[in-house]
């Protein structure tokens, strides 16, 4: 990150964002020039297949505080986010959508609740509009098993529109692992958190960008990292084989020891379950083992950029 160059970075994930992206900037930097504050407005565009870029392009070529970093393809919203941290020298950082369904206004909000001594300022939907029954229920089912799985409570309703301070920034960019969950994240690093209460928009321009694959691959990639859960079960049954396999090789052991018959085949079960039983508890042990691994064994980039324009560097 550079160093505090202006009060207050905006940070907007831009993807396909074409027939609103000028409007954005508009209501975006009319919020700003309230707050009596130097600003900047970096715009990371996700690998647009639209004429986003182009637009920001212009924009940046006007307004010299306008900055944009442009992914080599669209990596997520999240990622892209987490490009924008990378270059911002705001004392804080605050995340918006494009689309601003989050209303501007929220900006005025998160700065005076940051002068009041806060890092981190979430912004709590009263209301969904305009988001698929899909959506909803999957982001509250994902929170809940977030909640039981990690023991981590991210408060509900909240998206990734938020003002996060400096310091937590640079903690969240020195967590290692890669797949860095945002949300999650942020309860990760601490400081004092406030929450705000909107009522949240119908998009004005464009339909959402996240389909039910994206959803779906959301919710997998940040469970992933967070929970044993597979091998926890894995683990749970080989308990349970076992010691099924071996109370049936007890209690026929007993009855053949008062004389009675056991048939073969019922040996044979009892062998082969407990011996299952000791196969997957194998197998969870070194499951866990990858399972500690297998993030960061990851090392992939987070992000790769192809273009900068307004940040000093060569593609002015
Ligand atoms: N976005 C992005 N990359 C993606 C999907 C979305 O940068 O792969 C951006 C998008 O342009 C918008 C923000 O993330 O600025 C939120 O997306 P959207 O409004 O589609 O999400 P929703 O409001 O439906 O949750
Ligand atoms: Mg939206």
């Amino acid at each position: 990150m550079n160093k505090n160059e202006v009060d207050v970075t905006i940070l907007i994930a831009v993807y396909n964002e074409e027939e609103g992206i000028n409007y954005c900037f508009e209501e975006v930097n009319k919020e700003c020039l309230k707050l009596n504050k130097s600003y900047e407005i970096i715009f990371v565009n996700d690998g647009s297949k639209d004429n986003s870029l182009q637009l920001l392009k212009q924009i940046a070529e006007k307004h010299n505080f306008v900055k944009v970093i442009s992914l080599s393809r669209n990596f997520g919203q999240r990622p892209a986010l987490l490009a924008g941290f990378e270059h911002a020298s705001g004392k804080v950082i605050i995340n918006m959508d494009a689309d601003l369904q989050d209303p501007v206004s929220l900006i005025s909000d998160f700065v005076n609740k940051w002068e009041e001594g806060y890092d981190v300022v979430l912004a709590q939907r009263n209301v969904r509009k305009g988001e698929s029954f899909f959506k909803k229920y999957t982001s509250t089912l994902f929170n809940k098993i977030f909640k039981k799985v990690t023991n981590t409570n991210i408060p509900k309703n909240c998206g990734i529109t938020r003002l996060l301070s400096r310091r937590v920034v640079e903690s969240i960019l020195k967590m290692p692992e890669k797949n860095i969950y945002l949300a999650g994240a942020t309860e990760y690093v601490g400081f004092k958190q406030a929450v705000i209460k909107f009522d949240r928009d119908e998009r004005k321009f464009g339909k959402t960008k996240y389909n039910v694959k994206k959803l779906v691959t959301l919710a997998v990639n940040n469970i992933l990292p967070y929970t044993a859960f597979p091998i926890i079960f894995i683990f749970g049954l080989s308990l349970f084989l076992g010691f099924a396999g071996v109370m049936m090789l007890l209690v026929q052991g007993i009855v053949a020891l008062c004389s009675v018959k056991v048939s073969g085949l019922l040996w044979l079960i009892a062998t082969l379950i407990t011996l299952t039983g000791l196969t997957i508890f194998s197998v969870s042990m070194v499951g866990t083992y990858v399972l500690k691994t297998y993030t960061e064994a990851l090392n992939r980039p987070r992000f790769i950029i192809s273009e900068k324009y307004n940040l000093g560097d060569n593609n002015e």
